[in-house]
């Protein structure tokens, strides 16, 4: 019920809206450009104007139909209320270099060790992948390390688009983001396509060209099997 105005753009950091709930530090809102944790990607902070004053969003996320905005303090807010939302951009944007970093390392992951993505996570200061892969080690992560910037250098489009589930399911590359899981009453997927290279269903923002993430370096990696293989990577500013 909630219009999520950073799935079709990631770069809007403020926009108005109206209260459509709000109680004990909960506000939901008819539109938001703040994002959700959810994907491994954590949920923004900000501010909320509003005509009484300003409060800090501390937390957001989804539940059931709606997204909450967790405010830090009791606020003056009602039902149909005019409010501005700002996002803590920095922090936004660094989220959004390191969501596309690793969209750029599980393509190569996949496309050049047929590895699967079993989970991730993006930090401030990091962000993590773990894969299922036979063959694949240590020896191996020099190479990917420099195809990724090899990647991020030749300064890749990236775009996002709206498939409908029946077309989504036709497209291999998809099967690993486990596109036959999601729900049938799912009519329309999103996808973000690093132009050339890679596309995968999902709902993170990201930035429009490879060049934006920066130097990619692999700052860790452990081998704990074939069903269990994370590489850490850290961007360079
Ligand atoms: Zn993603």
């Amino acid at each position: 019920m909630t219009e999520l105005l950073y799935l079709t753009d990631s770069y809007l950091k403020e926009f108005d809206a109206k209260v459509i709930e709000y109680q004990s530090r909960k506000l939901i809102l008819d539109r938001t450009a703040f994002y959700p944790s959810g994907g491994g990607q954590p949920h923004d902070l900000g501010e909320i104007y509003y005509t009484k004053g300003k409060a800090s969003i501390i937390k957001v996320y989804k539940a059931k139909e709606s997204l909450i905005h967790e405010i830090d303090e009791d606020a003056e807010l009602k039902r149909g209320d005019e409010v501005k939302g700002v996002i803590d951009w920095e922090l936004r944007y660094l989220y959004m270099r390191y969501h596309t970093a690793l969209h750029i390392l599980s393509g190569i992951m996949y496309h050049s060790y047929r590895a699967l993505v079993t989970g991730g996570q993006i930090y401030k200061d990091r962000a993590r992948l773990d894969f299922d892969v036979q063959k694949f080690d240590r020896e191996d992560l020099e190479k990917v390390e420099e195809e990724a910037n090899r990647i991020v250098k030749e300064g890749k489009a990236v775009k996002i688009k709206f498939l409908s589930r029946e077309e989504a399911i036709k497209l291999e590359d998809l099967i690993r983001t486990k596109v036959n899981l999601i729900p049938a009453d799912v009519k329309s997927l999103r996808l973000v396509e690093i132009e050339g290279f890679d596309t995968q269903a999902d709902g993170g923002t990201h930035v429009k060209n490879t060049k934006e993430v920066g130097k990619i370096k692999i700052s860790y990696f452990i081998n704990k099997g074939k069903h269990n293989k994370r590489i850490e990577i850290v961007l360079e500013p």
